[in-house]
């Protein structure tokens, strides 16, 4: 267990805040979802009443270790002051700490917010480098990271500045560390692993590490071609890690020897291209045409899959069940989202596409917790200490 803002005494002390506001845009230049903005101001909120004053620093986007303005945090600056109604000051610093900027926090009083520039300006960020670390260490009494989204990555504010003040979490953090954490450890069985998505490749260490922890596995999306090749079948187009096929064949035997069930799609939605207004049809797994690709699974999987989500205690979901950003493939991902949003059980999600899939049908609330953190919670579900945890202190 990491210790969390409850556990320090903020009143008075300048606390610097890892915030993960890699919000998406628009071609326009407007944050098109502030969701990640939103998500962690019971942190700022909790601190600000406690009577702190903040620093906050996040990435945005993929600034090559020097500054770009179409990278700037001007815009969060002026979002995250509406949401939070009070002024948020924002040093548009090309080396993100500078001496306007030291001088701003040495003179923050309680209450007081002010955001860095986009700390992937300065080249040593992703290095981790030390003395960046230190620099920006410099500028409060306490780290708290809220970042769960950045948490697997070992940069100078994620893991670096931890070596240089008491480390904590705050709530962000500290919810998606509970409810991942709780869904991998504790379940309470029946615990099922609806996994999905593209490759195969990118899953295999989710899928081993949760072996050992699930009852059962369903597998559709993508993926799922390489494990009904594995079975013996015909996938036509469809897509193939034919590097995969043994593997997938030792998983098949492991869970069989390990009383793991794993439920694979018995008909698809083949199409004959990868367009949403492709000719297509429904095909059982043992008739995919070779001229076809399945990018759905089909009705009678969905209705399958189904019925094994309503019997689970705890479900995990990700990656989707199909191409969902196409309206013809879509229908797949958003019956096992409804089947997760009406089943009662514990539903987490985690994934980056899987999350926006969830949103897209209007259920985000519907389920137990749906993960901020893409890359972050996929390797969170491997099993692996992410290095902004590893950073903060224990209890
Ligand atoms: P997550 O981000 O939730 O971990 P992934 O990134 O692994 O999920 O996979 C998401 C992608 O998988 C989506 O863009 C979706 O279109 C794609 N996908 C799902 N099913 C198929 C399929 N049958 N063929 C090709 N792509 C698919
Ligand atoms: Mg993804």
């Amino acid at each position: 267990m990491k210790k969390t803002i409850r556990d320090i005494t903020a009143e008075g002390k300048k606390v610097f805040v890892r915030c993960d506001f890699n919000v998406p845009f628009t071609d326009a230049g407007e944050i098109s979802d502030d969701i990640r903005i939103r998500a962690t101001l019971p942190t700022l909120e909790y601190l600000l009443g406690q009577g702190a004053g903040l620093v906050l620093a996040s990435h945005l986007g993929r600034p090559a270790g020097e500054p770009d303005m179409k990278y700037s945090l001007g815009p969060v600056a002026e979002r995250l002051s509406s949401l939070l109604g009070r002024e948020v000051l924002f040093i548009s610093s090309p080396a993100v700490v500078d001496d306007e900027v030291r001088k701003a926090a040495a003179n923050l009083k309680a209450g007081d917010v002010m955001l860095l520039e986009n700390v992937r300006f300065r080249k040593e960020e992703t290095k981790n480098g030390p003395a960046f670390a230190k620099e920006l260490a410099s500028l409060c009494d306490i780290y708290v990271n809220d970042a769960f989204g950045s948490a697997h990555r070992a940069h100078a504010s994620t893991a670096g500045v931890a070596s240089f003040l008491p480390a904590v979490s705050g709530f962000l953090m500290e919810k998606e560390l509970k409810f991942l954490g709780d869904t991998v450890e504790n379940a309470e069985s029946p615990f099922i692993a609806i996994l999905g998505g593209a490759k195969v490749k990118d899953k295999i260490p989710v899928i081993e590490n949760l072996m050992k922890k699930v009852d059962a596995f369903i597998i559709g999306g993508g993926m799922a071609y390489t494990f009904l090749k594995a079975k013996g079948h015909a996938v036509g187009n469809s897509l193939l890690e034919e590097e995969q096929v043994d593997f997938v064949k030792g998983l098949l035997e492991k869970a069989e020897s390990s009383g793991v069930g794993i439920l694979l799609p018995v008909d698809v939605v083949a199409a004959k291209e990868f367009k949403n207004d492709s000719e297509k049809r429904v095909a059982a797994v043992n008739g995919i045409p070779v001229d076809m690709m399945g990018l759905d699974i089909g009705p009678e999987t969905a209705k399958l899959f189904c019925e094994e989500i309503k019997r689970a205690r705890t479900v995990l979901w990700n990656g989707p069940m199909g191409v969902f950003e196409m309206p013809a493939f879509a229908a797949g991902t958003k019956a096992v989202a409804e089947a997760l949003a009406e089943c009662g059980a514990v539903t987490v999600i985690g994934g980056g596409d899987s999350a926006a899939a969830v949103k897209q049908f209007g259920l985000s609330g519907k389920m137990t917790h749906v993960s901020t953190g893409g890359g972050a919670s996929l390797e969170f579900l491997e099993g692996k200490e992410l290095p902004g945890v590893a950073a903060l202190l224990d209890i």
